[in-house]
């Protein structure tokens, strides 16, 4: 495929296509086509590794693991610090690059990679704040001292929506805290992985300490490195019918998992609310990657009073979005990463509206080439609907009514998930009150966005187990030790 001469340097994924990370050296291969959702053309092939491959990945990161867990906290922090730098040096690149295999538009994609970076920045600092604890026992007869130790080997999986910053969102934490990793990123988006990759290398991650590898059996090659005893740890982001699938795995082995689900966040919006500040708030919950975020507001309850408004603001507004490839000039939302996501995303829309759904803008797949689907609002939403109970995954607003809070709260957990929800009231005792009701991980007040490197991210029920980032996110990475002392 012919690409623009602004695909140079780290954004050409000619540089990252063809060779597996392992042990530091890149071994030669292919047979996973890696595409352009823009166009439906084929970007380059990336390795398909198979449990032999896998099993070398582990020998690598066993080799590397002592070295690294002997190596200074300082001095971890330092290269994590330089990763950080290479990658704020590379960061137009790197957009482009995501941009072009994954199809979100180049503003998202600017957002993704400072946010990716910023959790080696994050967690270059952390590396060096790892708590312990010293203390009598309750009896005073004996002291009780609490170390932190490298918990072994991880495996890290990670999917296609946001490439670069799932994978630093693990990394970052596994390496402060002195572990060896291997990463298997998404089949659909590998080539930003294998780039990063690169400039760890350069920013002076021994080898060993992070391989990567892409497979077409993600199942057959998981198991076998969960079946290493060397590997303790295995941090998953992606849905939560995989996640399930691999907690079965890793019960074998009674292998430590961090579970990061999938989500069905609620968007409840208030009479009280500032509808201006709901409207900028509904658009960045919904719209960041068009859509493809398990923080994504899925469902949007609107109370009576000031429903017609919020439908008829955010109608305005998304029928205003530019669509058309992620890198395009002035594009807002690009296409979707398959055409399957968007086989998905009709059927939902279609259900909706023949439960009685209307849609005030967009409403059906766009034609062509690319996997396009244009922002769209439905009001009139049956509760019951399909809509309501799946991940969209992409740029359609479903928007409900509600009379009151007790309702709403109602609605808003009637959902196996609980990752993020989103309440827009100018009262902030009842915007408390009702993220006290309401069974998620995270709760947006007033704003449209969470995702914070210092904040914990994560979810309750069917959305995971454990946190990712902030001060929790280097303990997953981490065994408690306890040593009894008399002395
Ligand atoms: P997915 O199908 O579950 O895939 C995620 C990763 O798991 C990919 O690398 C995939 O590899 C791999 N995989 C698939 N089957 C596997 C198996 N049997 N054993 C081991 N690995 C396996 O999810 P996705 O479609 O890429 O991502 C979208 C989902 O991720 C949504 O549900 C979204 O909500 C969730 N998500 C959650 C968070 C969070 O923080 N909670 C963040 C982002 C996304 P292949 O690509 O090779 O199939």
């Amino acid at each position: 495929m012919e690409l623009g001469p602004m695909f140079k340097g780290y954004a050409d994924p000619s540089r990252h296509a063809n060779a597996l990370y392992i042990g530091g050296r890149w071994e030669e291969g292919g047979g996973i086509p890696v595409r352009d959702p823009s166009t439906g053309g084929i970007l380059g092939e990336v390795p398909d590794a198979g449990v032999p491959e896998a099993k070398r990945a582990v020998e690598a990161a066993a080799a590397a693991a002592d070295g690294w867990r002997r190596t200074p906290a300082r001095q971890r922090s330092e290269i994590l610090r330089r990763w950080f730098e290479l990658m704020t040096a590379h960061a137009e690149e790197l957009a482009l690059l995501i941009s072009l295999e994954n199809g979100k538009a180049l503003p998202d994609a600017r957002g993704e990679v400072a946010y990716a970076a910023e959790f080696f920045r994050w967690y270059a600092e952390e590396a060096t704040r790892v708590p312990g604890e010293f203390r009598m026992s309750p009896s005073g007869a004996h002291n009780i001292l609490v170390d932190h130790e490298p918990i072994g080997i991880a495996v890290l999986i990670t999917p296609w929506n946001f490439p670069a910053a799932m994978a630093t969102r693990k990394i970052g934490p596994a390496l402060a805290a002195g572990c060896t990793v291997i990463l298997k990123p998404a089949s659909e988006t590998p080539l930003t992985a294998y780039a990063m990759a690169r400039l760890g290398a350069e920013a002076g991650v021994p080898d060993g300490v992070v391989n990567v590898l892409t497979t077409s059996d993600p199942g057959g090659v998981t198991a076998a490195m969960l079946a290493d005893p060397r590997v303790r740890k295995l941090s998953f982001t992606g849905s939560t019918g995989v996640g399930r699938v691999l907690l079965a795995e890793a019960a074998k082995s009674v292998v430590s998992c961090s579970m990061e689900l999938g989500g069905n966040a609620p968007f409840l919006v208030f009479d009280d609310a500032d509808l201006e500040a709901a409207l900028d708030g509904a658009m960045l919950a919904k719209m960041r990657n068009a859509g493809e975020a398990c923080t994504a507001a899925n469902r949007f309850y609107v109370q009576s009073g000031i429903h017609d408004a919020f439908v008829e603001g955010l109608t305005r507004r998304m029928a205003a979005l530019k669509v058309g490839p992620g890198y395009g000039e002035g594009v807002q939302c690009g296409p979707m990463i398959t055409e399957k996501a968007v086989d998905k995303i009709e059927r939902l829309v279609s259900d909706a509206k023949e439960r009685g759904a209307r849609a005030t803008t967009g409403g059906a797949r766009i034609e062509g080439e690319g996997y396009y689907y244009p922002p769209t609002v439905l009001e009139n939403v049956s509760p019951d609907a399909p809509i309501a109970r799946e991940e969209i995954f992409g740029p359609v607003a479903p928007v409900y009514r509600f009379e009151t809070e007790d309702e709403a709260i109602a609605m808003a957990n009637d959902t196996e998930f609980g990752l993020a929800a989103y309440v827009y009231s100018q009262d902030l005792k009842r915007a408390i009150r009702v993220g006290r009701g309401i069974e998620s991980g995270m709760i947006g007040i007033n704003r449209g966005l969470m995702s914070d490197p210092a904040a914990p991210f994560g979810g309750t029920k069917q959305s995971g187990l454990g946190r990712e980032g902030g001060v929790h996110g280097i303990l997953e990475f981490m065994e408690a030790k306890y040593y009894a002392a008399e002395f």
